[in-house]
């Protein structure tokens, strides 16, 4: 059952907070398997391990020419820069909002046999790392939001008519497809 059903907006799953991986075992690694693949299904640029139900801090990604998993990763902000521009989330399919996001990261922690490793990113890198880091904190790319932006995006995710097994048929081009869902 390598492609697993990702968990959309509202499942309790999305908003606890994951634990921290203690034992780094076949298990562990067909897990990354499963993310990659679903991920990879889905056209998706990243994906955390509580998006298809598994409440543990692990999340895979897909950048332009990156791609990777990382286990219990922290964020380190090598500056102060940020970036505004439009991100989505698998978990809730077809909407894209603009949110603000640091703009440079360096996201540290291990792979799933247990080695140590280090992410750089920026731009679209950056912001996917913040994203999934999120993800396993329990927090939604809506949370990131003022407000007002806020505002708008729960009227929108009111209107989706998600049946949880279908989404809404959105158009969004390839390119948008391909990077932009997180
Ligand atoms: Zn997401």
């Amino acid at each position: 059952m390598p492609i697993r059903p990702v968990r959309l907006f509202g499942d309790p799953v999305l908003t606890t907070p994951a634990d921290q991986v203690t034992t780094f075992d076949a298990e562990l690694r067909r897990l990354v398997r499963d993310l990659d693949e679903t991920l990879y299904d889905q056209r998706g640029s990243g994906l955390a391990a509580p998006q298809i139900g598994v409440s543990l801090r692990v999340f895979v990604f897909h950048d332009e020419d990156v791609a990777g998993h990382l286990v219990n990763p922290v964020l380190d902000f090598p500056d102060e820069e940020e970036q505004d521009g439009p991100e989505g989330c698998l978990s809730l399919p077809g909407l894209y909002f603009d949110t603000k996001r640091r703009l440079n990261v360096v996201a540290k922690g291990f792979t799933a046999s247990g080695d140590p490793v280090q992410v750089v990113g920026a731009g679209h890198l950056a912001r996917c790392l913040q994203h999934e880091t999120d993800h396993l904190d329990g927090v939604l790319f809506i949370d990131r939001m003022d407000r007002d932006r806020r505002k708008a995006a729960m009227r929108a995710i009111r209107e989706a008519d998600w049946n949880g097994i279908a989404p809404p048929a959105v158009k969004i081009s390839p390119h948008r497809m391909a990077n932009g869902y997180t």
